[in-house]
């Protein structure tokens, strides 16, 4: 049997349902397993905690498929596990408000490395794991049954890939790539690069967000920032924006920005789009006495893990003083950040310094975090990565 068997007291977090081994809490392990295959782990007395793919190159050097130990990790296996998560996301009713739609939220669908898009009838697959590696053309065969897509397109070119020593792969699985993806969401149409853009190619997580921002915006002065292909904008203009500057520092990310905006017919005259550096923007606007009713910051990734927090503290400080000084009063700032290393009681201290410093103060008039097609698993809090606060400056 392929068996790890952890140091005495490393079970805790197993035992809480967490679903990660990392490798310094073996102690043994058993049978030679290779990269990928199935292990079952047990605790330093021998107690059976789960099943799981090992990954000797990995720093979390297991991930659990499965707590039963009767349980069978086989085609089987994923059938149930796939279809369980697409019954999930039926039973959320999403499909009313959008064609775009996470289908597999990796550990938080108990798929580790596992995630699926889909837009319209076009699926992204993505793997950031040696065992979801493993079970690829299992998966694969499963979602053709399942969802009956017209393609199936891989987007495997995440960092992570690196860290489980698994090279980027990206390119048509399955069937053929429409030569234009546009998906519909809140009755708005967005263009969908699958192949170049960022994520598998839209930031499906803030569809809510964005939908609030939209109720938000009416006659306001907006500024996007880290604007990407527009979705904030395009569901603040919706909304009744009375200007709207949008700034990212991808010229590709401007012209799929601008292409959404002619997509719903949306004037273009009260428009301006900035391909510059955020960071150094604000400080151009503060420079410029530029001042704004509504101000979105929703930056990438500033800290992958919690390693990287005082960092990613600092440039979240920077970005939100600077934004707290470009509002007028009674504004209101949405800000958002995506690392799993910055918790969201440490976010917020973040925002509370930047008000401090930029000498004024803040209610918090909405907490927000990722769209429900993104769960978070009550076990798996890394899982909470998006968090976000909506802010109105005092008058
Ligand atoms: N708000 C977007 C998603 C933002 S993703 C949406 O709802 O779709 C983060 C964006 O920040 C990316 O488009 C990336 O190109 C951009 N970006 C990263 N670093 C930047 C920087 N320093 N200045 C400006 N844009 C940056």
């Amino acid at each position: 049997m392929k068996k790890i068997i952890l140091k005495a007291g490393k079970e805790k977090s197993l035992l809480r349902r967490h679903p990660w081994i990392y490798s310094g809490a073996i102690s043994r392990v058993e049978g030679h397993p290779s990269d990928g295959d199935t292990v079952q782990i047990y605790t330093s007395q021998n107690v059976f905690l789960a099943h799981a793919a090992y990954n000797s190159k990995a720093p979390i050097a297991a991930r659990v498929w499965s707590w039963q130990q009767d349980e069978r990790i086989d085609e089987a296996f994923f059938y149930r596990k796939l279809t369980h998560a697409l019954r999930f996301r039926k039973d959320l009713g999403l499909s009313q408000f959008s064609t775009g739609c996470r289908l597999v939220h990796g550990e938080s669908d108990g798929l580790p490395g596992l995630v699926i898009d889909q837009y319209d009838r076009i699926l992204v697959f993505q793997i950031g794991s040696v065992g979801a590696e493993r079970w690829r053309e299992v998966i694969l065969d499963i979602l053709k049954d399942l969802c009956h897509p017209i393609c199936i397109y891989e987007r495997s070119d995440t960092d992570v890939r690196e860290l489980e020593g698994l090279i980027k792969h990206t390119g048509v699985l399955w069937g053929e790539l429409p030569h234009d993806l546009i998906i519909e969401e809140n009755g708005l149409h967005f263009a969908v690069d699958v192949m170049a853009g960022q994520k598998t190619g839209f930031y499906l997580d803030q569809r809510d967000n964005r939908a609030k921002i939209g109720t938000l915006a009416k006659e306001k002065d907006v500024l996007n920032c880290f604007c990407y292909s527009g979705g904030f904008s395009v569901y603040a203009k919706r909304g009744g924006a009375k200007s709207v500057l949008s700034v990212d520092s991808s010229e590709e990310a401007l012209k799929l920005a601008q292409r959404n905006f002619a997509l719903n017919g949306l004037a273009t005259d009260s428009q301006e789009w900035q391909c510059a550096d955020v960071f150094q923007m604000l400080r151009k606007l503060r420079d410029q006495n530029r001042k704004f009713d509504l101000i979105i910051l929703d930056p990438p990734k500033f800290a992958p893990t919690a390693s990287f927090a005082a960092k990613a503290a600092r440039g979240y400080k920077d970005i939100n003083l600077l934004a707290f000084k470009l509002l007028r009063p009674g504004g209101i700032l949405a800000t958002y950040s995506c690392s799993s290393g910055i918790s969201s009681d440490l976010f917020q201290k973040i925002i509370a310094g930047a008000a401090l410093d930029a000498g004024i103060s803040a209610h918090i008039i909405e907490q927000q975090m990722a769209a429900p097609d993104h769960p978070i698993l009550l076990s798996f809090p890394e899982g909470a990565y998006l968090k976000g606060l909506i802010l109105k400056v005092s008058d």
